[in-house]
């Protein structure tokens, strides 16, 4: 049996650098499943599909394969082959996998290969279904969360030097949130036997140190 940690939680509130860290300290591979969603989602927005339409979205991706690759640690996302990692952390591409994730034959073909994954290897997997429905038996579930200021913030400083709307940026936060709180299938949900973790007034170093010592109880 590997090692799994699961970390899910809402849009912004640190997943992804913190799953980061925590695997790169245990040595353990990282896996980012927003990736994969926002693969299909960049998939779907070139075919120019109607995400509001299962039916054409569902048969869309029947053409469309997701695959990862490992270069020195970083995880590079495939699409069809073409690496995409470049080209999917964009408002939009994030926005269109929060539509596009709500649809079975999306989640379906996802959940399988982040489960295959799962039975090879000791890792750290992020994303908002981990902990419920892709990896019900990881060794350690954490549900990281913040509040919604907070995780604009951290967004808006993303933006590097860029023009925001810090406002605008809190509002798309919520409005993703209460989709993939409130789909059908997997929605976003704190797992029983998950430790949630507030990161609002905690530093990075700090969340990834709590991690690492709920993660050494497991392993002892
Ligand atoms: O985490 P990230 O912002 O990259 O995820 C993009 C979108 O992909 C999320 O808003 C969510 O709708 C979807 N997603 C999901 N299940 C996951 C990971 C991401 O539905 N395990």
């Amino acid at each position: 049996m590997y090692m799994n940690i699961a970390i899910d939680g809402p849009a912004g509130a640190g997943k992804s650098t913190i799953a980061r860290r925590v695997a790169k300290e245990l040595g353990y591979l990282y896996v980012d499943t927003g990736a994969m969603y926002r693969a299909i989602a960049l998939f779907l927005l070139r075919s120019g599909v109607d995400l509001n339409d299962e039916d054409a979205v569902s048969k869309q991706v029947k053409d469309c394969h997701v695959s990862l690759r490992y270069r020195e640690g970083q995880q590079e996302v495939l699409l069809n082959g073409e690496d995409v990692s470049g080209l999917i952390r964009t408002e939009e591409v994030g926005n269109a996998a929060s539509a596009s994730s709500v649809y079975p034959e999306v989640r379906d073909q996802l959940t399988r290969l982040q489960r295959e994954l799962a039975a090879q290897e000791n890792l750290v997997m992020d994303g908002r279904d981990i902990g419920t429905t892709v990896l019900p038996h990881a060794s350690l579930k954490i549900y990281l969360t913040a509040s919604a200021k907070t995780r604009a913030l951290r967004r808006a400083k993303e933006a590097q030097g860029k023009a925001f709307d810090l406002e605008q940026i809190q509002r798309d936060i919520e409005e993703r949130d209460d989709r993939d709180m409130h789909r059908k299938i997997s929605p976003l949900a704190q797992a029983k036997d998950a430790v949630r973790i507030d990161s609002s007034q905690m530093s990075i170093d700090q969340v990834v140190e709590r991690i690492l010592q709920l993660a050494e109880e497991e392993i002892k």
